[in-house]
């Protein structure tokens, strides 16, 4: 856990849609969906590059955390975005599943 880190205090501290066996669901404060969710595991795993240091049963729970956040929030169709890296548009640096849906969503790109 890095105390720099704004997502590590999020999912301390943060308003939780959900949490859940060390992962936690949080509103996105500048939504580009009509719903925006994050999801966050509690620790502190700088990028999806590092998905590797999670234990296969926790990479699956956090899998379903995912799926089961988006059915709670009444998606049925949603996109999940994983930005991984500066290039690609990763802002924050702890790992972060973003949920999109609660509209049309326009074609990938
Ligand atoms: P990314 O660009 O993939 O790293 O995503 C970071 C996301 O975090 C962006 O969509 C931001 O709008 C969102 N964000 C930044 N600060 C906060 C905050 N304090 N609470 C909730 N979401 C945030
Ligand atoms: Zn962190």
């Amino acid at each position: 856990m890095s105390s720099e880190c704004l997502f590590c205090t999020l999912a301390r501290e943060g308003d939780h849609v959900r949490k859940e066996d060390g992962f936690v669901a949080i509103k996105d404060i500048h939504p580009k969906a009509p719903v925006h969710l994050l999801v966050l595991p509690e620790r502190h795993v700088e990028s999806f590059r590092d998905v590797g240091v999670f234990p296969d049963e926790e990479a699956a729970r956090m899998l379903r955390f995912v799926a089961e956040t988006a059915r709670e929030a009444g998606l049925e169709d949603y996109r999940v975005i994983v930005n991984v890296g500066e290039g690609a548009g990763q802002t924050v640096f702890h790992l972060h599943w973003h949920i999109l849906g609660g509209g049309t969503l326009g074609g990938f790109g």
